[in-house]
């Protein structure tokens, strides 16, 4: 699949970040080709990270990532989530490359600027989390 779901976090869209990390998206060979900017209710940001329902930070996240708007994307380009996850950089800024996304932008290990999928099969599943068919127009 040659595409990803992307998401700029709230930490981002706070400090007004959400066109500075489009550009870095766009220089690396990734087009937006659906996106829309949405406050996550509790049981959407639940039902996102559910995967994480039983970690000790589960608490923390769901109430950061429905703190403040966040912009969800869909990314489409070759080999999109191995080069979306580069592009973003390790989870916790302080293990990211230079010139990554988190590296750049990260607050700390939660408030990490960005989320992308890590696989294939999650990039589909957390697209139609989102997305319906015809918002994603190439
Ligand atoms: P990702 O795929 O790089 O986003 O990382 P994970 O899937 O492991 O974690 C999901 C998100 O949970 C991260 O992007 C952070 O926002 C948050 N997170 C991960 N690990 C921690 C942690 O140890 N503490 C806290 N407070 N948040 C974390």
């Amino acid at each position: 699949m040659n595409k990803t779901f992307s998401i700029i976090k709230p930490d981002a869209t706070k400090r007004n970040l959400t066109g500075a990390i489009n550009n870095i998206i766009e220089e690396n060979n990734l087009r937006i080709i659906a996106q829309k900017r949405i406050k996550l209710t509790k049981s959407q940001a639940k039902g996102f990270y559910v995967i994480h329902k039983e970690k000790p930070f589960f608490g923390d996240l769901i109430d950061y990532m429905t703190s403040e708007p966040v912009v969800v994307q869909v990314l489409e380009g070759d080999n999109a989530v191995k080069n979306y996850r580069e592009v973003m950089g390790a989870t916790n800024p302080e293990n990211a490359d230079d010139g990554t996304i988190r590296k750049k932008f990260a607050l700390n290990i939660q408030e990490n600027s960005v989320h992308g999928s890590d696989s294939d099969e999650n990039a589909k599943i957390e697209i139609k989390y989102f997305f319906r068919d015809e918002e994603i127009v190439g």
